[in-house]
């Protein structure tokens, strides 16, 4: 630990324990560590298998969250979900009062009158003043705060998700200047134009993403167990995609125009293609005593929405703001918690709400097509 961390952590008071270290979790913790708390995020996996996601940031994220300009700034506009994570970590990692513990799989947390806690899989409790849950659409906070209805439901269809290299497209191709959307009926494409890996712009470096909705191959995530019942347990990742299902979207790709059909050939040519089965989730709260909900643990609206960043920015901001008002003495934190609640949930639950007509007409395009 450096010095500069040592004597922060010593010199702050509240302490919170952050679960997840992803997009919200960074976020939160970076908010929460800017009005003083300090913060240990507990992260089980190293999220390497994500890939393809494209996220709108806006101007100045990262001095909106850490309160200075030190950071290098993260351009504004699309980016690949990597590209934002990568900037996120890189800030979190650098803050003095965060504290990311990495192979920390939260099996349970807990609170009292004075504490909340998380305790891991390896036997390992983690405290703090405030447990926060952002451990993402199957959370485990989820289940002591709504333990009535902890778990995301499955939406009736799946995201296949690629990221291609300009250079690996060949030459005279004609770059979309924007997003663009394809399709209906059974499939859609969205399709966006993204900065290269090292978040170069120019012709030759960059990027092409692309999300295909698909609600014809829903058995396939049930054989493979992504899918049990109505709950999603993960995603399908790109080494278990079968060849025969690769060949089938090879074919099918065809539907697509260029430049987006040669993506998504080259994504399957090199087996980069994961496939997300979608949730939704409705929150009839955020929050429980002590333990609080952010991001995809909180409110889970299908990508189709193009908001689900944006409310779990908006989320872990409205969090800290609460906190920071903080009153002293027996319950505050509690209703600071509280208050954050009333002042989100009715905007998540509108959010969601907002994506479940596509939702329910896409799921039902499958069956539509088969009578
Ligand atoms: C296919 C897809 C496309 C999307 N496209 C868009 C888009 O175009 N625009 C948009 O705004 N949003 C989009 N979203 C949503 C957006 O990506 C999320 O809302 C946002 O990234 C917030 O995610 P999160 O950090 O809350 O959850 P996640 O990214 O799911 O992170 C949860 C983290 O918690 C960790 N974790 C889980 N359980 C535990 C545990 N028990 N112990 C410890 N750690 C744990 C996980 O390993 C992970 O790192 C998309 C989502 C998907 C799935």
């Amino acid at each position: 630990m450096s010095a500069a961390r040592q004597t922060l952590t010593a010199e702050s008071t509240k302490s919170a324990v952050v679960v997840g270290a992803s997009l919200s979790g960074l976020m939160a913790a970076l908010v929460l560590a800017r009005i003083g708390f300090s913060v240990t995020v507990l992260e089980r996996s190293d999220n390497s298998f994500r890939t393809g996601a494209a996220l709108h940031v806006d101007q100045g994220l990262l001095a909106r969250l850490t309160g200075t300009r030190m950071h290098n700034p993260l351009a504004p506009g699309i980016q690949s979900w990597f590209a934002v994570h990568k900037a996120l970590l890189g800030a979190a990692r650098s803050h003095p009062l965060v504290h990311i513990v990495t192979g920390s799989s939260v099996e349970v947390v807990e609170q009292d009158d004075t504490s909340a806690w998380a305790a891991t899989v390896d036997g390992r409790t983690f405290s703090g003043d405030v447990v926060v849950g952002a451990d993402g659409h199957s959370s485990v906070v989820r289940r002591a705060v709504a333990p009535e209805r902890p778990d995301a439901t499955f939406a009736g269809y799946c995201i296949w998700l690629g990221v291609a290299q300009e250079s690996d497209l060949g030459p005279g191709i004609c770059w979309p200047a924007e997003t663009a959307f394809l399709g209906g009926g059974e499939a859609y494409l969205l399709g966006y134009p993204l900065p290269g890996p090292d978040g170069s712009v120019q012709a030759g470096r960059r990027q092409l993403g692309w999300a295909w909705y698909d609600s014809s191959r829903n058995d396939l995530f049930r054989e493979t167990g992504c899918l049990v019942g109505k709950v999603v347990r993960h995603s399908l990742r790109a080494s278990d995609v079968p060849d025969r299902t690769l060949r089938e979207l090879w074919q099918d790709a065809a539907q697509w125009p260029t430049p987006w059909r040669k993506a998504v050939i080259d994504s399957i040519g090199r087996k980069a293609v994961i496939g997300t089965p979608i949730t939704e989730y409705v929150p009839d709260r955020l929050v429980d005593g002590r333990l609080a909900l952010v991001g995809d643990a909180a409110h889970v609206p299908t990508p189709m929405t193009g908001n689900g960043f944006a409310a779990s920015m908006l989320g872990t901001e409205a969090l800290a703001d609460c906190l920071s008002e903080m009153a002293s003495g027996y319950g505050a934190l509690e209703a600071s918690l509280r208050q954050y609640q009333t002042l989100r949930l009715n905007d998540v639950r509108r959010l969601v709400q907002s994506g479940q007509d596509f939702s329910r007409g896409f799921a039902a395009s499958r069956r539509r097509a088969r009578q």
